[in-house]
């Protein structure tokens, strides 16, 4: 069976899966997703490319927006800098935690893919506003992924602000604790807001997953967008915590880095040899893609993707 055969098979084998998870409502605009919908792109290093169900369809980034704010954190201040300031333990919580017993809050109880340790990491990219970092994010997005067209959903973002209370708590204990310098929290809270709402399909998560499996180098060229230690340290990060509370179980079923969001997306990096991006917006009670992990396993399974 060829690769297009074995993806439409797959498919259909799990969209029943779908049933089985909700569509997010806690931000408003996203409940407009259709809880049907699942879709799957694949790159490989060879070039060639895949796909079969709703990969054209676009949804919002949400969390998998996280590695890549922590890559421009990594291209603007280096890696000793960036480790200081934010922890990379799992926190084994839900994305939203606060995590805040009555000791003092450290960076070491945060990392880059939980709200607390993303909202930290807005901080770090340069630039003289909110809006700056954001369009610089923007544009990284934008060449990870080689699609100029990658634009801001502007719907999600003004319903993630208007909504977004818990995560403004999480910028406000931030700086508490002093772990965040800039003076406007709400400012540092629309660049995450927007960071969210970046509109995406499976084949953007699929480029931009190809050039962590690549460490830095977009397909078919030589070009280098960021050196190969940053994929170590973010492939690393998501091979640990990036699918929330879900990433042990992950490891063990599908095992490759990855990082999921709650717009539907789950941008998979199999090292060297694929990127893959998902999307299937009907979710587990972690947040997680329910078929879209189904989708995945299977994949796991019969191309030995695992790397453990
Ligand atoms: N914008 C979402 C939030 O912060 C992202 C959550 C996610 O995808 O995990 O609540």
């Amino acid at each position: 069976m060829d690769m297009e055969e074995l993806l439409e098979q797959l498919l259909e084998e799990c969209r029943p899966y779908t049933q089985e998870g909700k569509v997010a409502t806690y931000i408003p605009e996203l409940a407009k997703g259709n809880r049907e919908d699942l879709g799957i792109y694949v790159l490989r290093s060879d070039g060639r490319h895949y796909q079969a169900g709703d990969y054209k369809k676009r949804f919002t980034i949400q969390s998998v927006v996280k590695p890549i704010l922590l890559l421009q954190a990594l291209m603007d201040n280096g890696k000793d800098f960036v480790r200081a300031r934010v922890g990379v333990e799992a926190t084994g919580k839900p994305f939203d935690a606060i995590n805040v017993t009555d000791q003092t809050l450290l960076s070491e109880h945060i990392n880059p893919m939980v709200n607390m340790g993303a909202i930290a990491m807005c901080t770090l990219i340069k630039g003289k506003n909110g809006e700056e970092r954001f369009q610089r994010l923007l544009e990284l997005t934008r060449a990870l992924a080689g699609d100029p067209e990658i634009a801001l959903d502007e719907a999600v973002y003004l319903s993630e602000k208007r909504t977004g209370n818990k995560n403004r708590a999480l910028g406000f204990l931030l700086k508490t604790y002093g772990m965040i310098e800039d003076d406007d929290v709400e400012e540092v809270l629309d660049c995450y807001f927007k960071a969210c709402s970046i509109s995406v399909n499976s084949k953007n998560l699929a480029n931009i997953g190809y050039v962590l499996a690549s460490r830095g180098k977009r397909p078919q060229t030589e070009e280098r967008i960021f050196p190969s230690a940053y994929a170590h340290y973010v492939n690393a990060i998501l091979a640990t915590c990036g699918m929330y509370d879900g990433s042990g179980d992950f490891a063990v079923k599908v095992g490759v880095p990855a990082k999921s969001g709650v717009g539907g997306g789950i941008m998979a990096v199999v090292p060297t040899r694929m990127g893959i991006g998902i999307f299937g917006p009907a979710l587990d009670g972690k947040g997680n893609s329910v078929a879209g992990i189904r989708l995945l396993e299977q994949l796991s399974q019969q191309m030995y993707l695992s790397i453990f």
